[in-house]
C-alpha cells in the first residue's frame, strides 16, 4: 500500500533556484512574518497576493527567494519585518490555521517557502568560523567565503509508524496533544540509524513492543518547523505495552469501532490511520451486521 502525500495536489509544481531573467506576468508571493503567512481574506476561501512586484503591497521584503513555478506561474518567498502591517483585506496567519482554507497546491508551496525563509534567516554566518555566508546562485546552499563550509536547508527526518495487531491498531497520547486526541507513534531518526532501525527503536522506547513486517507507506513534508515525515506500517510481534512516561501519557489497542479523537486530515498520521480504517471497516460492518 502506497500513497503519495500530499495527495490532494492537482497542479504541477516545478522547483527552481534561479529566477526568470524577465518577467511580465504576475507571480505568487509567499510572504512570511516570522512563521506566519500573508493571506488575502476577501472571501471565505483564502488566497495569496498575485502581483508582478511584491512592493506593490507597500511592504518592504527583507529577503527574496525564487521557489519555482506552479504550472508556469512563478513563486517567490519573502520575509517581512515584525513591524510590517498587513495591507487591507489581508492578514498574517499560521500555516496550520490556513490548511483547508487555502488552495492545497499553494499550501504545500507555502510549506516549502517557510522553511527556506527560516533557513536563510538562521544561517547568515558560518558555524565554523563566524564570517558572513554567501548564497550560491545555482543551488539551494550557502557557502563560507573563508573556510568553504556549505550549509544546505535543514531537514530533520522523522519516522511515523502504525502498529497493527489483527483487527487492532496501537494509538498513543503524547502530553503535547490536544485533549482526548490519540495518534500513531513518531520520532526523529538519530545519526547513524536506518529508517527501519529508527522504527524499531521508537516503538521499543515509547511502548515497549516488538514489531515485524515494517513496510514503507509514504512520506510528507512537515514544515513545523523542518521535518520530513516518513511513514511505515508494521505488525505486532510481541511484548506488553509499557509506556515511556516522559513521552507518552497513555497507549492502547483500538479497533475501527471504538476509535478516539484522531489527528487532522493534514497529517500523514491521519492518512496511516485512515488506510487502516479503510482496510478493516468492511470486517467491522460485517461483524456488526452479524451482531
Ligand atoms: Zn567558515
Amino acid at each position: 500500500m502506497r500513497e503519495t502525500v500530499p495527495m490532494d495536489s492537482q497542479k504541477e509544481f516545478t522547483s527552481g533556484i534561479t529566477p526568470p531573467a524577465e518577467r511580465t506576468e504576475p507571480a505568487w508571493w509567499f510572504a512570511f512574518q516570522q512563521d506566519k503567512l500573508l493571506v488575502r481574506t476577501e472571501s471565505s476561501q483564502l488566497s495569496l497576493p498575485c502581483l508582478i512586484h511584491f512592493g506593490e503591497l507597500g511592504l518592504i521584503p527583507l529577503c527574496q527567494h525564487y521557489l519555482g513555478h506552479l504550472e508556469g506561474r512563478h513563486c517567490f518567498a519573502v520575509e517581512v519585518g515584525e513591524e510590517a502591517k498587513p495591507p487591507a483585506e489581508m492578514t498574517f496567519e499560521g500555516l496550520r490555521q490556513v490548511h483547508g482554507r487555502l488552495d492545497e497546491d499553494l499550501f504545500w508551496i507555502a510549506a516549502r517557502a517557510v522553511q527556506i525563509v527560516e533557513w536563510d534567516k538562521t544561517h547568515q554566518f558560518c558555524g565554523r568560523c563566524g564570517v558572513r555566508m554567501n548564497t550560491r546562485p545555482t543551488e539551494r546552499a550557502k557557502e563560507c567565503p573563508r573556510c568553504g563550509l556549505l550549509h544546505f536547508p535543514r531537514l530533520a527526518p522523522a519516522i511515523i509508524v502504525l502498529i497493527e495487531r489483527g483487527k487492532q491498531l496501537l494509538l498513543a497520547r503524547s502530553k503535547r496533544f490536544a485533549t482526548g486526541m490519540y495518534s500513531v507513534l513518531a520520532g526523529f531518526v538519530e545519526p547513524g540509524e536506518s529508517l527501519e532501525e529508527a522504527v524499531e527503536r521508537e516503538i521499543r522506547e515509547e511502548v515497549g513492543l516488538n514489531v515485524k513486517e515494517i513496510r514503507y507507506f509514504g512520506s510528507q513534508p512537515w514544515p513545523f518547523p523542518h521535518s520530513l515525515m516518513i511513514g511505515f506500517t508494521s505488525t505486532y510481534a510481541g511484548g506488553e505495552i509499557s509506556i515511556d512516561a516522559s513521552e507518552i501519557e497513555t497507549a492502547g489497542w483500538f479497533t475501527v469501532d471504538n476509535l478516539p479523537a484522531l489527528p487532522g486530515k493534514i497529517s500523514i498520521a491521519r492518512k496511516l490511520i485512515d488506510a487502516f480504517i479503510a482496510k478493516h471497516s468492511h470486517e467491522a460492518a460485517f461483524s456488526r451486521h452479524r451482531g
